[in-house]
Formats: C-alpha cells, structure tokens, sequence
C-alpha cells in the first residue's frame, strides 16, 4: 500500500466526519453478557508468519507465491468450514498480466450476519524505499507489509475452528492477494496510478466470491507485527466506517492498549479497505502501522518497502495485543 492521493478520497462518498470520541449507538457497543473469548496465541501467530517469509517473497508469478498459497489453502481447509479460492487475472502498473487468487475461509457460512477480517497476502516485487537503491529492484519478504495481517488470520482461523462462533455469526478471513504490485518509484510518471494498487481487492469488491454476498463491516489488517506499532485512525477508515473504528478502539483500549490505538486521525491510505467500501459499500476500517515520523521517507513503520521487513521486525506482543483485539471483537459479535 501507499499513502492514498486526494483522487481516492473524491471516489468515496463520506458518511460521517465522526471525531472518534463521541460515544457510538447502544445497539453497536452492548457487549453480549459472560462470552468467553477464547485464547489467541501469540507465538502461534509468529510460527505462521514465519512460515510464510520461509517460503521467500511471495511475489506473484513466483514459485514462492505459488507454494504459498497451497500452503494456505490446505492449512485453512483444515480450520475453516468451507474455503473459497477466487482466481483472477490482473494487469499490473506495466501491462503485463499476471494470475492473481484470493483466498476465502468462511466459518459459518451460512449465516447472514458476516464480518470480514481481511490482509494481503503477496509481498512487493521491490524494495523501492530502501536507503540503498541497489536495492529497490530486490522483492522483500513482507514480514510485516502483508504475512502479519495473514499470520493473526491464520492463529484466529486455528482457534476458532475449536470455539465455534455463535452460529448467527458468519467470519470470512479474507487473503487478498496482488496488493502491493503498484508502480515502483522509478517507473514513468505515467504509471503511475492509485488503481495500480490494492488488485485483488478491487476485483473481490466488484465480484465476490458467492452471488449477493453481504458483510455487516469488515477489519483489514496490515503491518500490525513490528515492536511498538502506532495505529492512528487512518483517515478513510474514519471517513466512511467511523462506527467499525469506535468499537475496535474501544475494545482495544479497554483492553489497556491505549500506546498502540491511538484516537489521532491517521493519514489517507490507499489500502484494500477503500475498494472494500467504496465497489463493495462495505464499511472496513484499515488497522495499520503508521509509526513514520518526520526524519522517516514514509508515513508507515520504519522498514516498510525495505530489505528489512524481514521476520527480524516481528514481535510477538504486537500480533498477540492484535490478536487479542479481533478475538475480543468477534466474539462479542
Ligand atoms: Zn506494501
């Protein structure tokens, strides 16, 4: 992802210019009364994004990428109720076409109330902001741009398959996959386009996986695995889903995770979320590592687009406070 130009936020229709702070609708915050939320692990999530940076960069047409996904989709047909793969050609930045696949594991999936928790799962062709520019042509491993978000699915998909959900609820894990092919800084000006980005969630948000599909709101992840995360409230999220983002920071800084959620109004990022509610009219909030500062080339955590988000950056008390967050929320669905 990138940081989103002012073209995507007049593609959007606001809803709500929400500060956050009011409280949101009783019906959207009661709490369902003794749930059990059952335990998320931590380093079982770590195990699986690991595994997913073992396989190499999951670059798309790669035999990593490939091997990648036939992982994913054996381990979640053990887990889930039923798996859907959704194949799918896309013209990236360049025009070369490449085969894209989002992966779908529904639990209850039957249920007419659905959420979504979403990542990507491709990791980028290039380190195009790394201090070396020997580099930008290297593809990285995305420990955290993509397998982070993908390795708390992974861990939520392991324990929910033995704590059933209440059966009026319906989750969908979704892996999108071609997220982060969008221009390299050193392409033409004329390729560059904010449409480059976010492909497998742009084609899933015009045609879902099942005819008539509806979620009540949707939860992307990304970059939510390094040390001391700060996830502001990123300015789409708060634009169109401001209800989705008041309950996820609630629950999380009940949980005492105030550092981490901040109630700052993060930047504009172009991430899947936005095709997601605006072909899709979901509203989905995006949770993402916006720890860039000022001396930083980037808005988002320190290594992103280097050869250095790497499985070195990933802590497991980031993914277990995240973890802990979407089991919380899910469960008090
Ligand atoms: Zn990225």
């Amino acid at each position: 992802m990138k940081k989103g130009l002012l073209i995507l936020g007049v593609l959007i229709a606001f809803v709500s210019c929400d500060n956050g702070n009011k409280p949101a609708q009783t019906s959207q915050t009661t709490n369902k009364k003794n749930v059990v939320v059952p335990a998320f692990d931590g380093n079982s999530a770590y195990d699986f994004v690991k595994k997913q940076c073992d396989f190499g960069p999951r670059v798309p047409g790669s035999d990593a990428h490939q091997q990648c996904a036939e992982w994913f989709v054996e381990t979640l047909n053990g887990y889930a109720d039923t798996v859907y793969i959704q194949d799918f050609k896309a013209r990236v930045y360049d025009g070369k076409v490449l085969d894209g696949k989002n992966i779908i594991a529904a639990f209850n999936p039957t249920a007419k109330k659905r959420i979504i928790i979403a990542a990507h799962w491709d990791s980028r062709p290039f380190a195009d902001n790394d201090p070396n520019d020997e580099n930008w042509k290297t593809p990285i491993d995305g420990a955290n741009d993509g397998a982070s978000g993908c390795g708390v699915m992974m861990e939520m998909a392991r324990v929910m398959k033995d704590n059933r959900l209440d059966n009026t609820l319906g989750v969908d894990l979704i892996f999108f996959d071609l997220e982060d092919y969008g221009a390299p800084k050193w392409a033409d000006e004329s390729l560059h386009n904010d449409l480059s980005w976010g492909l497998g969630s742009q084609y899933w948000s015009k045609k879902q996986h099942i005819d008539g599909y509806k979620a009540y709101y949707g939860i992307l992840l990304d970059m939510v695995g390094a040390a001391n995360p700060r996830f502001p409230k990123e300015y789409y999220s708060q634009s169109n889903a401001a209800w989705v983002l008041n309950k996820v920071w609630r629950t999380a800084r009940s949980m005492g995770y105030d550092e981490a959620f901040t109630n700052e109004l993060g930047d504009p990022i172009n991430d899947d979320h936005i095709y997601m509610i605006h072909y899709a009219g979901i509203p989905t909030i995006d949770i993402i590592d916006l720890n860039g500062d000022e001396d930083r080339t980037s808005c988002f955590f320190p290594y992103w687009h280097t050869v250095k988000d790497n499985i070195e950056q990933i802590d497991v008390k980031t993914l277990q406070m995240v973890g802990n967050v979407m089991m919380k929320v899910v469960y008090n669905e």
